[in-house]
């Protein structure tokens, strides 16, 4: 239960302009993934200049150090860790703009927001002495967007003990408490034969058709289908395997050597990824054998699968928290539709993870914008979910 006195002081120490000037600050500094740096440098100075004490870790990525800041009560308690990447995809920049209602410009939405509420949360918790027990953790990093990023800086700052007991990330994600996610992984398959391009009507009779590999593997995914449609999850759907691109060929009467195909695997399952993965190179050897040609796949993993633990302890302060600031009664369990950092949390160390951020539009587009009143409205659930949460009861 929030204390309705906390409630109301955390609503007053939460600073608008301030909210508003930290993001600002964060967006004026463009950050495509793989070149945080300087925006990490600014997130580092930002928080200094607040008095707090800031760590670098470089979580294998020594070219944009991550920024870490432990903000401890002094007493037992859990550790709550506000996350967030710092690196944005690579489209052209937005600068920042603001007219009283939205934020706009390059990761206003995905997730500059978010790392400035995670700011607010430490300067509130701080200001009101309302964190009474335990120890909040804020992390911010890079390489987080694929394909430029591959997760693994907030994997090293993991390892490195930056790892709370419990986690918030402020993604664009709202109507929903997203208790399940599927995991996912990137596909690419090659087909080719041996010799050389060649006229169909020189072609030795016995020339494999990589095309006909090719559908012969789109016609195994569609039975492979029938059995994973049947693993489901009530709320992260079922296993899936799709194909979005398929080519080959010059012209139309030239036999040729190559034939490529890709797509993604998506599981619903914590810890079928690998089973998944043996299963399609299983069937690709198979594939391979009957039409003697030769098939190599490379496969990607961009997250396991995740699941939230309901009777967590975290979703109850969260849930007491939301409640307070927003006056509605529990999110409903749902969907978390894509991967993000609570599946690495998660697949790692089993962390209980809550995604909820502001609803913020156009995450990967140009038009990225943010409701300013939905940044104060998440850091006020995120500091009352703290007090609750960081309390050793
Ligand atoms: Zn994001």
């Amino acid at each position: 239960m929030v204390d309705k006195s906390a409630a109301e002081q955390v609503a007053s120490g939460v600073d608008r302009q301030r909210l508003i000037e930290t993001a600002t600050a964060l967006i004026e500094v463009p950050s495509p993934t793989r070149d945080a740096g300087a925006v990490a440098d600014r997130l580092a100075e930002i928080l200094k200049a607040d008095g707090f004490d800031v760590e670098r870790p470089a979580g294998g990525w020594e070219k944009a150090p991550a920024v870490a800041v432990r903000y401890d009560s002094g007493k037992p308690g859990r550790t709550l860790q506000v996350t967030g990447h710092l690196d944005t995809v690579h489209l052209p920049f937005v600068s920042p703009r603001e007219d009283g209602e939205y934020l706009f410009g390059s990761g206003s939405a995905d997730m500059k927001g978010g790392i400035a509420i995670n700011v607010e949360v430490l300067r509130v918790l701080r200001e009101t002495g309302l964190l009474d027990c335990g120890s909040i953790l804020l992390t911010a990093y890079d390489l987080h967007e694929r394909p430029w990023g591959d997760g693994s800086q907030l994997e090293g700052v993991i390892e490195a003990g930056y790892a709370g007991d419990g986690v918030l990330i402020p993604e664009y994600l709202c109507d929903s408490l997203p208790v399940a996610g599927r995991g996912q992984a990137a596909f690419a398959i090659t087909i080719s034969r041996e010799g050389e391009k060649v006229h169909e009507v020189l072609r030795p009779a016995d020339t494999p058709d990589v095309i006909g590999a090719g559908a012969r593997v789109i016609g195994r995914f569609a039975e492979l289908m029938s059995e994973l449609g049947k693993k489901t999850h009530p709320h992260s759907g079922t296993d899936t395997i799709f194909v979005g691109q398929f080519e080959s060929g010059e012209i139309f009467n030239q036999a040729p050597t190559e034939c490529r195909l890709s797509g993604t695997r998506r599981w619903v399952t914590p810890g079928d990824g690998e089973a998944a993965y043996a299963e399609l190179r299983q069937l690709l050897a198979e594939v391979a054998t009957a039409t003697g040609t030769k098939i190599e796949a490379d496969i990607t993993l961009s997250g396991e699968a995740f699941r939230l633990d309901e009777s967590d302890p975290l979703v109850d302060a969260f849930h007491g928290g939301y409640g307070a600031v927003t006056g509605s009664a529990r999110l409903e369990a749902g969907n978390k539709l894509f991967v993000d950092d609570g599946n690495a949390f998660y697949s790692m160390r089993k962390t209980p993870v809550i995604t909820h951020g502001p609803a913020a539009t156009g995450a990967h587009t140009l038009d990225e914008r943010v409701p300013i009143d939905e940044l104060v409205r998440v850091t006020q659930v995120y500091a009352l979910t703290a007090i609750d949460y960081c309390s050793p009861t």
